[in-house]
Formats: C-alpha cells, sequence, structure tokens
C-alpha cells in the first residue's frame, strides 16, 4: 500500500512536466542549431553531422510523441472493452518484434470476463510500453509471461520477464520523468503508463531482482454484469 501511494505523489503537476520536456527537447536542438550555423558559416556539413541531425530529431520526435498519447482530444472515450481482448491485440501487434529479440510471448488468460471501462488507446499504449521494457530487459532473447486473471472485482495483468532487472538503488527513480538506464530511452514509458492506469481508477506494482528479473502488475475495476468486445 505505501508503495502504491508513493508513485501516486510522485505524478507530477502539468507544469513541471512541461519544465522538463522544454528541458530534454532543448538539448537537441541545441546540437541541432550548432551544425546548421556550421553550414551556414563554412558550408562543412558532412555526412556523419546529418546522421547526428536526424537522431536528434528523431529524439524529438520521440519525446513529443509520448506526451501526445497523454494529449490526445479522443482519449477521454471510455467504452467496454475485455481486457484479454485489447491485450492480445497488442500481442500480435508486437510479435514481429519480439521474434526479432528471441523473445517468446506466453500467455495465461482466464475463462471469466474481464471487462472494464477503458480508452481503448491508451490501454493499448501501456501494454505496448511494458512489454517494451520487458523486451529491452534481456538482450539474449527469454520469454516474458502474460497473465490475466480476474480478483473479487478487480482484472490483475502481470506482465514478468526474465531480464536484466533492476537494482534496489534505482527502482524509486522508476518513473520519474525521463528517468532512464538506457542509452536512447526517453524514460518517459512508466511514467506516461502510470497516468494512464491512475485515470482508469487502477494501480501498477513493479517488483524487481537483478539478474532475475521484473514483474509489473496492473489492476483495473471489473466491470460487473458486462459483455464487453
Ligand atoms: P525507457 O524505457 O525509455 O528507459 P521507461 O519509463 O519505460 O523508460 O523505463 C524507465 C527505466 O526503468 C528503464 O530505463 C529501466 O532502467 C527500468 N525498467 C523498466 N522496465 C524494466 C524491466 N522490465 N526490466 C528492467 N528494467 C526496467
Ligand atoms: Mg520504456
Amino acid at each position: 500500500m505505501e508503495e502504491l501511494l508513493r508513485r501516486s505523489e510522485k505524478l507530477t503537476t502539468v507544469g513541471q512536466l512541461a519544465a522538463g520536456v522544454a528541458h530534454e527537447i532543448r538539448n537537441p536542438l541545441t546540437t541541432l542549431r550548432g551544425f546548421l550555423q556550421l553550414q551556414q558559416q563554412s558550408g562543412s556539413l558532412n555526412q556523419s553531422h546529418v546522421k547526428l541531425m536526424l537522431s536528434e530529431l528523431d529524439r524529438i520526435n520521440l519525446i513529443v510523441g509520448e506526451f501526445l498519447i497523454l494529449a490526445k482530444p479522443q482519449a477521454t472515450k471510455f467504452v467496454a472493452k475485455d481486457v484479454r481482448n485489447v491485450l492480445q491485440d497488442v500481442l500480435v501487434f508486437l510479435d514481429s518484434e519480439a521474434h526479432l529479440h528471441n523473445i517468446v510471448f506466453r500467455q495465461v488468460f482466464t475463462e471469466e470476463d474481464c471487462s472494464i471501462s477503458c480508452e481503448e488507446n491508451q490501454l493499448k499504449q501501456v501494454f505496448i510500453n511494458l512489454l517494451k521494457n520487458a523486451i529491452e530487459a534481456m538482450p539474449g532473447g527469454g520469454v516474458v509471461h502474460i497473465s490475466v486473471q480476474r480478483k473479487g472485482g478487480s482484472v490483475a495483468i502481470s506482465i514478468t520477464d526474465e531480464g536484466i532487472g533492476i537494482p534496489e538503488d534505482m527502482i524509486s527513480k522508476i518513473g520519474d520523468p525521463f528517468f532512464t538506464a538506457k542509452e536512447t530511452g526517453t524514460g518517459l514509458g512508466i511514467m506516461v503508463s502510470q497516468r494512464i492506469i491512475n485515470s482508469h481508477q487502477g494501480t501498477m506494482d513493479i517488483q524487481s531482482q537483478v539478474n532475475i528479473g521484473t514483474s509489473v502488475k496492473v489492476t483495473l475495476p471489473a466491470l460487473r454484469d458486462a459483455v464487453a468486445g
């Protein structure tokens, strides 16, 4: 419980987030400006400069993209959906990426109805973020276990990998905007996912052991007596 409380307290205000975004975008913009200035003064841009400029632009695009997910106006359309179907769509979508990295998805879905009220694209984004982290945690490949269970009035989804795990001193920073341990990470995936799950009145809990793996559990309120697609 304390952990859950701590996580929701950590959800920063829009203002703090905006300052973070501005900061993160200003760095690549400064680099881009520097190169363009060089080109203007001496016309000396070469292929490696162009490559760097493209990767800086990609980074800006990635950061802006993650925030658009939160800002989309249609994002407030909640409909009845069965979590198993939403997750199944995501698994099919990520199948080739998983295959490419020698990752196997092993799923155990309950036979019981798992209908919830959700904004489908946002919920899909959460599962994509979590599954991508699982894939990225296993550079040599491995198994990702995905389970969906009914627990009383809730639907519990867990995504468990056999990856590198999260060191204890790092775990409290996971979910802070822009906190990443990856060279090309944005450090936005968990924060965005946490916000989406919060807006669905759900909770998210991360358990991890170094070199054993990480398990992320998402719990969402079930829709009683509903038949969802
Ligand atoms: P990013 O993936 O861009 O780094 P995230 O917010 O998705 O940003 O994750 C933040 C950090 O949390 C990651 O850089 C990684 O250190 C850690 N992390 C998240 N999920 C996992 C996982 N399944 N296994 C190991 N580390 C993880
Ligand atoms: Mg991520």
